[in-house]
C-alpha cells in the first residue's frame, strides 16, 4: 500500500453503490487516476466540497498494486472554478478539454505539464480571455503531450527543410506539414501562412505559461482553428462526445 497527497483536478465522477462515487481525476504527479470516495455522497467531511466537477483539490489517496482503482482518502478543496461550470460555453469547453485529456492520457502515465495546462487552461476560462483562443491552444498543446504533435520541420514528402518562409500544406494522413510542390492545397490539406506554422511550433513546444502569451492574429487563428480541427478528427474524432456542444 501506498498513500500520496497531491494536488488533482476532478475530470468526473459517478455514482456508487449507495454512498461512494467513483472519481476520474488528474494528479500534478501521477498523472490520471481513478478511485473510489467511500461514503463521500453521505459524510461530506472527508471531502468537503472537492468532488464537484473540474475542482482542483488536494487529495490523499492510496494506490493498490495491480489495480487501476485507488482508494480516495480525503480531500481539500484549492479552486473551486465555480465560474467554469455557471457559464455555458465555458463549461462545454472544460468538458471537451476533460475528455480529450481522458483519450490522450493513460491512467497513471504522469505528465506535469498536462496537469499544468488543464489547470491552467481552467484559470482561463474563469477569467475573459478569448474561448476560441483557449481552445486552439490546449488542443495543440494536448495533441504534442499525448504524442500527435504536427511535425513542422520538413516537408513530409521531399524531406526539404521548412526555412519558415512561404506557406505549407497541412498533410492530415501524416500529421506533418508538405510543401506545396509535394501537395496540392485542398478543403482537406488547408495552407499554413508562415506566421501560422511559427505560432504552432511554439505552442506545441513550449510549457503553458509560455503557450498562452504567444501572439495569434485573426488570420493565424482561422487556419491553425481548421487544421488542428482536421488533426483531431484525423487522429481520434471518432471517439469523441462533447465538441457537439461547441459548435
Ligand atoms: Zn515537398
Amino acid at each position: 500500500m501506498s498513500v500520496h497527497v497531491s494536488h488533482a483536478i476532478i475530470l468526473r465522477t459517478w455514482e456508487f453503490k449507495e454512498a461512494d462515487l467513483i472519481v476520474s481525476f488528474f494528479t500534478r504527479d501521477r498523472g490520471r487516476l481513478k478511485g473510489v470516495a467511500r461514503g463521500a455522497r453521505k459524510s461530506r467531511k472527508r471531502f468537503m466540497n472537492c468532488l464537484d466537477l473540474f475542482s482542483l483539490a488536494n487529495l490523499e489517496y492510496e494506490l493498490k498494486r495491480g489495480r487501476d482503482l485507488c482508494f480516495l482518502h480525503s480531500g481539500k478543496l484549492v479552486q473551486g472554478f465555480e465560474g467554469i461550470r455557471s457559464d455555458f460555453s465555458s463549461l462545454s469547453l472544460a468538458s471537451y478539454m476533460v475528455e480529450l485529456t481522458e483519450i490522450l492520457f493513460p491512467l497513471g502515465v504522469a505528465s506535469r505539464r498536462a496537469f499544468q495546462l488543464l489547470k491552467g487552461s481552467f484559470d482561463e476560462l474563469e477569467g475573459d480571455e478569448s474561448i476560441e483562443k483557449m481552445r486552439l491552444i490546449f488542443e495543440a498543446k494536448a495533441m504534442a503531450l499525448g504524442g500527435y504533435g504536427i511535425s513542422l520541420d520538413k516537408c513530409c514528402r521531399c524531406g526539404r527543410a521548412y526555412a519558415g518562409e512561404g506557406r505549407a500544406v497541412f498533410d492530415r494522413s501524416r500529421g506533418a506539414i508538405s510543401c506545396l510542390r509535394c501537395k496540392q492545397e485542398s478543403a482537406l490539406a488547408p495552407v499554413l501562412s508562415p506566421a501560422s506554422v511559427k505560432a504552432l511550433r511554439m505552442i506545441q513546444a513550449m510549457p503553458w505559461a509560455g503557450a498562452r502569451e504567444v501572439g495569434l492574429d485573426p488570420e493565424a487563428l482561422m487556419e491553425l482553428k481548421g487544421v488542428l480541427k482536421l488533426h483531431i478528427d484525423y487522429r481520434i474524432g471518432r471517439r469523441l462526445k462533447t465538441t457537439a456542444f461547441l459548435e
